[in-house]
């Protein structure tokens, strides 16, 4: 099964695209993940789009057109996959849609996450990761189980992203609505898009995607 979770930056995509990994064995494609691992290790395209995240602007389409196409080539992909912050703009969507057919595979659902704008706000604010192994947590909203200490591997080094800031949010917000929102009439039209309440629970939300995917 390949999926698209679609939604504005703090929407729940990663979180829910992790639980759908653990889940269900598809495998996540993060293009924020990839960038900051790029940024992290220095690279060319690390170089070019530290700067456009920084400003909360979207990383040129050439750039992240090849990067999820070298990305879905890859075996672990075969099994299925969930696209998690790519495609932002019609012009990824399109190329999005070429690569999949010249590999002979399909979209079998476009999950939009629907967050009111004040809420995204708050969510990215009081975001933080694991700084080992990169479970996600939330201030008020997904607090580890002991304080201080990673759920999932113990840890109790934490991280904020440098982009998760009140400033950033307000030009990252107008990207999605200007930008990537046009991709929900374009997959409504393919007969794919489906909604969920991404202001509900974490586990209700989970349950309303489980829905969609059962309905096969
Ligand atoms: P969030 O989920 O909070 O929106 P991401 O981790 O998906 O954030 O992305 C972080 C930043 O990386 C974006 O603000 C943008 O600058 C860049 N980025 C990620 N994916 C894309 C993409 N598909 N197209 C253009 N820029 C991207
Ligand atoms: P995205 O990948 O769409 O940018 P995240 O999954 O990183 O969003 O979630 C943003 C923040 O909001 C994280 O700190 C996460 O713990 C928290 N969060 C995710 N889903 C919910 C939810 N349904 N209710 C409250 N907080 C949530
Ligand atoms: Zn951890």
């Amino acid at each position: 099964m390949n999926l698209i979770l679609l939604g504005p930056p703090g929407a729940g995509k990663g979180t829910q695209a992790k639980r759908l990994e653990d889940g269900r064995g598809l495998v996540q494609l993060s293009t924020g993940d990839m960038l900051r691992a790029a940024v992290a290790s220095g690279s060319e395209v690390g170089n070019q789009a530290k700067a456009i995240m920084e400003r909360g602007e979207l990383v040129s389409d050439d750039i992240m057109i090849a990067m999820i196409k070298d990305r879905i080539q890859q075996p672990d992909c075969a099994n299925g996959f969930i696209l998690d912050g790519f495609p932002r703009t019609t012009a990824q969507a399109e190329a999005l849609d070429v690569m999949l057919a010249d590999m002979g595979l399909a979209l079998d659902h476009v999950v939009e996450m629907k967050v009111d704008d004040t809420a995204l706000v708050e969510r990215i604010t009081g975001r933080y990761s694991c700084a080992k192994c990169g479970a996600g947590y939330h201030d008020e909203f997904q607090k580890p189980a002991k304080e201080g200490i990673c759920d999932s591997c113990g840890s109790s080094e934490f991280s904020r992203r440098k982009d998760d800031n009140a400033e950033t949010v307000t030009s990252r917000l107008a990207s999605y609505h200007t930008q990537t929102a046009p991709l929900l009439p374009y997959y409504d039209g393919k007969g794919v898009l489906a909604g969920v309440d991404g202001m509900a629970e974490i586990d209700e939300v989970t349950r309303q995607i489980e829905a969609v995917l059962e309905e096969g």
